[in-house]
């Protein structure tokens, strides 16, 4: 997307520099899959942190070691979804900082001539009405295996659903906000188009095959 043209409301570019820095290294061909991996992982645990922001709190009374405190915890449990199988790349990282939540599995796979998601495993905790959802995968592209993936959380009663992915591009975003506006989405980049294969370009090519080293 060139720099001059307007970010869709409801969509949140994390321009912080350390996650620009990170992205830029795993854009780099060079970078292999030992640091592919631990910075999927450090720009997971950057993402999740912004993309956390407003949750809600509520009181928590504590007793440190000289008084009572009335401290905070969140107001809703999260749950976490990866898409897979790329998607379980930022899992790592996104557990760091919430180390208590549940997470869902959302197994989705692209058919590479029509391009379009297939979905083969679905497993969700029952409290999926009553929290906030995190659906992570790395790479936003044709936008179609979110949409669907966003479909089977509410099928199953999710309300809450945010998507947090790596790089996007405006078809993805344009299809997954036109399926799913009430979804707000966060992205550390919007590149400018994808290829003929539904790759972003410039991207960093395959992310799962990257991560897990099937390159
Ligand atoms: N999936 C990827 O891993 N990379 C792309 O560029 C598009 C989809």
């Amino acid at each position: 997307m060139p720099a001059s043209a307007a970010i869709p409301a409801g969509v949140h570019v994390i321009t912080h520099p350390l996650v620009q820095v990170k992205l830029t290294q795993l854009r780099d061909a060079q970078t292999g899959s030992d640091d592919f991996r631990g910075r999927v992982t450090e720009l997971a645990m950057l993402m999740v942190f912004e993309a956390t922001r407003d949750l809600g709190l509520r009181s928590k009374l504590i007793q440190t070691p000289l008084a009572e405190h009335a401290g905070s915890a969140l107001a809703r449990q999260i749950i976490i979804a990866p898409i897979l199988r790329a998607g379980l790349g930022m899992l790592e990282g996104m557990l760091r900082l919430l180390p208590d939540v549940s997470v869902a599995h959302i197994g989705m796979f692209r058919n590479e001539v029509t391009h379009r998601p297939e979905s083969y495993y679905f497993k969700a905790p029952a409290h999926l009405a009553e929290a906030d959802v995190l659906l992570i995968d790395p790479m936003l592209a044709t936008g179609w295996s979110a949409t669907a993936a966003v479909a089977q959380l509410k099928l199953h009663g999710a309300s809450a659903v945010r998507f947090i992915c790596l790089v996007s591009c405006p078809q993805g975003l344009e299809q997954l906000q036109g399926a799913h506006p009430d979804v707000p989405i966060f992205t550390a980049a919007i590149d400018p188009v994808l290829n003929e294969r539904a790759y972003i370009v410039p991207g960093l090519g395959d992310a799962g095959d990257r991560y897990f080293g099937t390159v």
